[in-house]
Parts: C-alpha cells; structure tokens; sequence
C-alpha cells in the first residue's frame, strides 16, 4: 500500500480540480481521512488559490464543516487532510432515493444553513455551495466541504465580490445578471435554496439538461434562472407548495437560535420566492 506522509492511501473517494481525493488510513492509529491531492504540476500558478483554501479551512471549526487536520507536501503533491466523509456526497444520497423525505431534508437543510451562517459570521463565503460539495459523515450529517472557491468578504465594500465562479445552475440572478458584481453572502443563500429544491423534488430547479429548451446553454441558463417562476412537483406537501417561511425547519439541530433571524434572507431564494 501506497504511503504518503502518515498515511496509506486507499481509494478514490472522488475528482478533484487538480488531483484525486482518496481515502487515508493513519499507519500508527488507524484513524480514517480523506486526503485531498493537489499535483504541484497541475496546479501550476494556482498555489495562491490553494493555500487561500487551506487557510479558510483552517479557520472554520463547526460540526458541519469538514475539519482540516493537516497539510502535508511531498515533492510531486500537497495533500489537504480533512475529515472523512464515510457517507458520500448528498448528491449520491438524493440519487438513491430519487427524492427525500421532507423531514430528512429538513434536517439536512437545517445543518446546512447551521455551517452556512457560522462560516458567514466569520466573513467567508463559500461560493461553491452544490450537492457535489455537500457529504454525509456516517451518522447521516451533513458536512460543508471544497473551499476552493472560498473567499473573505467585508462589510465595507459593501460586500461585493469581484469574481464569477461556481457552478452555474446554483447561481443567483442578481449574479448571472451583475456582470461579475454581486452579494457574496446573498449568492450562498440562493445556493442553499437550489440544494433544498433538489433535496426535496429529487432534480435542480434550473438544469443544464439539454431536454430543457432554454436551459442548453448558460446564456439561456441565465435568461432562465432570471426569469422562470418555480414549480414543484406534484408529490409535495402543501407546506412547500404554498411557498411558507413557517415550514418547521428543525431548529433543535445543533440549536439555531439563528434560524428565526435569518428566515427574511431566503425571499432571495427559491424555495420561498414562489407564491
Ligand atoms: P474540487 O475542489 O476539485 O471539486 P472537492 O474538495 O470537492 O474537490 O473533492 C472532490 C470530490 O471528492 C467530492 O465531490 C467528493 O466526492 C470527494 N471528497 C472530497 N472530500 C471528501 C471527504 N472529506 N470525504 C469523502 N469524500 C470526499
Ligand atoms: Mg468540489
Ligand atoms: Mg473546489
């Protein structure tokens, strides 16, 4: 077995930008994690992107954050050591369901918002939020992970980040409509409404799908996101269907005092933009 640092490394857990994550296994206290390797070569002039990564992971520290443990570098790699996600991505999870139940998904949303606000009172936004980036630890939590995209934002400049990134099917109008100027925080929001519309209906609410007649390119994509009202699927329960704030999330998950506070955030988002 391959070694690399402390570790033997085991299976690709998943595709990386600039390498392969795999499972890792402490040689001396057999403890699991995944081991995010960056080729040195493939990350070429990007290494100010990695360690901005590093650095913000480094930082957070809340139950549904993946937890950083440790860099290590070799002369070919880095390695991120984070914490492993036994249960896949959520992705995955919604897949084998095909949809989820409204309370799993509630709890899931719960937690995600729970890591999304902890991480924004620490000025970061992450940028990134999609089911791909989202994993389940083996108790079925959900943990926020991938910070590539990650960045700092602050209050002075009016909270305005300058750069386009992320997946476009998460994107928020007022980003796909601002030329490259918009809300950072506000754009995380609008991702978690995506992630709860799919949770929930068991497909994302603007698709790329090339069966969609305006979703088959990003410029119709974009049109499309700006300007077509939701629709639900039919098997949802009336609570979704009439679009309320009031849906019992459960606030019990990891107490969320905050919940009640941030509850005005999400007529940006989808899931309560629909009346
Ligand atoms: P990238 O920035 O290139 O998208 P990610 O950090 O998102 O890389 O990792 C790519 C994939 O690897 C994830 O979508 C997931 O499937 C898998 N993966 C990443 N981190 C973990 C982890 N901590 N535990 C289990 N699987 C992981
Ligand atoms: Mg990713
Ligand atoms: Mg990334």
């Amino acid at each position: 077995v391959p070694k690399f640092g402390a570790y033997f490394m085991l299976q690709t857990l998943g595709e990386g930008e600039f390498g392969k994550v795999k499972l890792g296994i402490h040689s001396k206290y057999g403890e699991e994690v995944a081991v995010k390797l960056i080729r040195r070569q493939a990350a070429g002039g990007k290494m100010a992107k990695i360690a901005r990564e590093i650095e913000i992971l480094d930082m957070l520290k809340h139950p549904n954050i993946v937890r950083l443990y440790d860099v290590v570098e070799t002369d070919k790699y880095f390695g991120i050591i984070i914490e492993y996600a036994s249960g896949g991505e959520l992705f995955d999870h919604i897949l084998a369901h095909r949809y989820l139940k409204e309370r799993d998904a509630c709890r899931l949303f719960a937690q995600l918002i729970s890591g999304v606000w902890y991480m924004h009172s620490k000025n970061i936004v992450h940028r990134d939020l999609k089911l791909e980036n989202l994993l389940l630890d083996r108790n079925r939590n959900l943990l926020i992970t991938d910070f590539g995209f990650a960045n700092r934002f602050s209050h002075n400049k009016n909270d305005l980040m300058e750069t386009m990134c992320g997946s476009p099917c998460y994107a928020a109008p007022e980003l796909v409509n601002s030329e490259g100027l918009y809300v950072g925080t506000a754009a995380d929001v609008w991702s978690a409404g995506v992630i709860l519309f799919a949770m929930c209906a068991g497909y994302l609410p603007f698709d790329d799908d090339p069966t969609n007649p305006d979703g088959n390119d990003i410029t119709k994509l974009y049109a499309y996101i700006s300007r077509t009202p939701l629709s639900f699927p039919e098997h949802l329960s009336e609570t979704i269907h009439s679009g309320a704030p009031t849906y019992p999330l459960s606030c019990a998950t990891h107490g969320l005092p905050c919940m009640v506070g941030i509850l005005p955030l999400f007529s940006h988002s989808p899931l309560w933009s629909l009346s």
